[in-house]
Protein backbone atom coordinates (compact mmCIF):
# COMPACT_ATOMS: atom_id res chain seq x y z
CA UNK A 1 0.00 0.00 0.00
CA UNK A 2 2.86 2.52 0.73
CA UNK A 3 4.53 2.40 -2.41
CA UNK A 4 1.03 3.92 -3.89
CA UNK A 5 1.51 7.20 -1.69
CA UNK A 6 3.40 10.02 -2.43
CA UNK A 7 6.06 11.65 -0.17
CA UNK A 8 4.59 14.12 1.90
CA UNK A 9 3.63 17.55 0.47
CA UNK A 10 5.02 19.37 3.90
CA UNK A 11 8.47 17.50 4.40
CA UNK A 12 8.97 15.63 1.75
CA UNK A 13 8.68 12.92 4.50
CA UNK A 14 7.49 8.88 4.07
CA UNK A 15 4.21 8.43 4.09
CA UNK A 16 1.92 5.77 5.53
CA UNK A 17 -1.50 4.69 5.33
CA UNK A 18 -3.54 3.78 9.12
CA UNK A 19 -6.69 2.03 9.55
CA UNK A 20 -8.42 1.72 12.67
CA UNK A 21 -11.48 -0.62 13.43
CA UNK A 22 -13.93 0.81 15.70
CA UNK A 23 -16.56 -1.09 17.93
CA UNK A 24 -19.44 -1.29 15.19
CA UNK A 25 -17.21 -2.29 12.58
CA UNK A 26 -16.49 0.73 11.16
CA UNK A 27 -12.60 1.21 9.84
CA UNK A 28 -11.27 4.25 9.83
CA UNK A 29 -8.44 5.01 7.51
CA UNK A 30 -6.19 7.75 6.60
CA UNK A 31 -2.68 8.59 5.51
CA UNK A 32 0.15 10.02 7.97
CA UNK A 33 3.49 11.40 7.48
CA UNK A 34 6.19 9.18 9.15
CA UNK A 35 8.16 12.37 9.52
CA UNK A 36 6.47 15.66 10.56
CA UNK A 37 3.12 13.88 11.35
CA UNK A 38 0.69 15.76 8.74
CA UNK A 39 -2.03 13.46 8.05
CA UNK A 40 -4.78 13.14 5.33
CA UNK A 41 -8.42 13.62 6.47
CA UNK A 42 -9.93 10.31 8.35
CA UNK A 43 -12.92 8.42 7.15
CA UNK A 44 -14.40 5.22 7.39
CA UNK A 45 -13.74 3.58 4.08
CA UNK A 46 -15.94 0.88 5.00
CA UNK A 47 -18.91 3.04 4.07
CA UNK A 48 -17.49 5.72 2.30
CA UNK A 49 -20.31 8.50 0.57
CA UNK A 50 -20.12 9.12 -3.09
CA UNK A 51 -18.61 12.83 -2.37
CA UNK A 52 -15.82 11.57 0.26
CA UNK A 53 -12.50 10.99 -1.08
CA UNK A 54 -10.36 8.26 0.10
CA UNK A 55 -7.32 9.09 2.29
CA UNK A 56 -5.14 7.52 -0.67
CA UNK A 57 -6.45 10.42 -3.29
CA UNK A 58 -6.91 12.93 -0.66
CA UNK A 59 -3.24 12.47 0.09
CA UNK A 60 -1.76 12.13 -3.05
CA UNK A 61 -3.57 14.68 -4.49
CA UNK A 62 -1.11 17.61 -5.48
CA UNK A 63 -1.48 21.32 -7.34
CA UNK A 64 -0.05 20.84 -10.87
CA UNK A 65 3.24 22.78 -11.08
CA UNK A 66 1.43 25.37 -13.09
CA UNK A 67 -1.62 26.30 -10.46
CA UNK A 68 1.89 26.53 -8.09
CA UNK A 69 3.38 29.23 -10.62
CA UNK A 70 -0.14 30.91 -10.45
CA UNK A 71 -0.22 31.24 -7.33
CA UNK A 72 3.36 32.10 -6.21
CA UNK A 73 3.23 35.13 -9.27
CA UNK A 74 0.10 36.09 -7.35
CA UNK A 75 1.71 35.71 -4.35
CA UNK A 76 4.70 38.33 -5.60
CA UNK A 77 2.29 40.66 -6.67
CA UNK A 78 0.19 41.08 -3.60
CA UNK A 79 3.36 41.06 -1.89
CA UNK A 80 4.61 44.27 -4.20
CA UNK A 81 1.71 45.99 -4.52
CA UNK A 82 1.70 45.36 0.22
CA UNK A 83 4.92 46.81 0.36
CA UNK A 84 4.40 49.56 -2.42
CA UNK A 85 1.02 50.61 -0.13
CA UNK A 86 2.92 51.05 2.41
CA UNK A 87 5.71 52.60 0.82
CA UNK A 88 3.33 55.25 0.17
CA UNK A 89 1.88 55.99 3.22
CA UNK A 90 5.30 56.17 5.05
CA UNK A 91 6.34 58.68 2.39
CA UNK A 92 2.84 60.77 2.92
CA UNK A 93 3.48 60.29 6.62
CA UNK A 94 6.95 61.75 6.35
CA UNK A 95 6.00 64.36 3.91
CA UNK A 96 3.68 65.86 6.61
CA UNK A 97 6.04 65.96 9.04
CA UNK A 98 8.16 67.65 6.49
CA UNK A 99 5.55 69.91 5.15
CA UNK A 100 4.83 70.99 9.21
CA UNK A 101 8.11 72.00 9.36
CA UNK A 102 8.48 74.21 6.43
CA UNK A 103 5.02 75.61 7.54
CA UNK A 104 7.48 76.57 11.09
CA UNK A 105 4.74 74.91 13.40
CA UNK A 106 7.35 72.21 14.22
CA UNK A 107 10.72 74.32 14.29
CA UNK A 108 14.51 73.89 13.09
CA UNK A 109 15.46 73.22 9.87
CA UNK A 110 13.02 71.45 7.58
CA UNK A 111 14.83 68.01 6.51
CA UNK A 112 12.95 65.20 4.85
CA UNK A 113 15.29 62.22 6.60
CA UNK A 114 14.42 63.67 9.79
CA UNK A 115 10.70 64.18 9.10
CA UNK A 116 11.17 60.37 8.10
CA UNK A 117 12.61 59.17 10.97
CA UNK A 118 9.83 61.16 13.21
CA UNK A 119 7.35 59.61 11.37
CA UNK A 120 8.77 55.97 11.61
CA UNK A 121 9.03 56.69 15.63
CA UNK A 122 5.62 58.19 15.81
CA UNK A 123 4.05 54.99 13.86
CA UNK A 124 6.14 53.00 15.85
CA UNK A 125 4.66 54.29 18.91
CA UNK A 126 8.07 55.72 20.39
ZN1 LIG B 1 5.78 15.53 6.54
Amino acid sequence: MQSELKPCPFCGGDAEYHSDKGPTGEVYAWVGCNQCDAMSVHCDVRSMQPEETHPIDAWNTRASDAEITRLTEALRAAEERERDAVMSAYCAGATDVHNSWIDGTNGGEPDFGEAASDYYSSIKGN
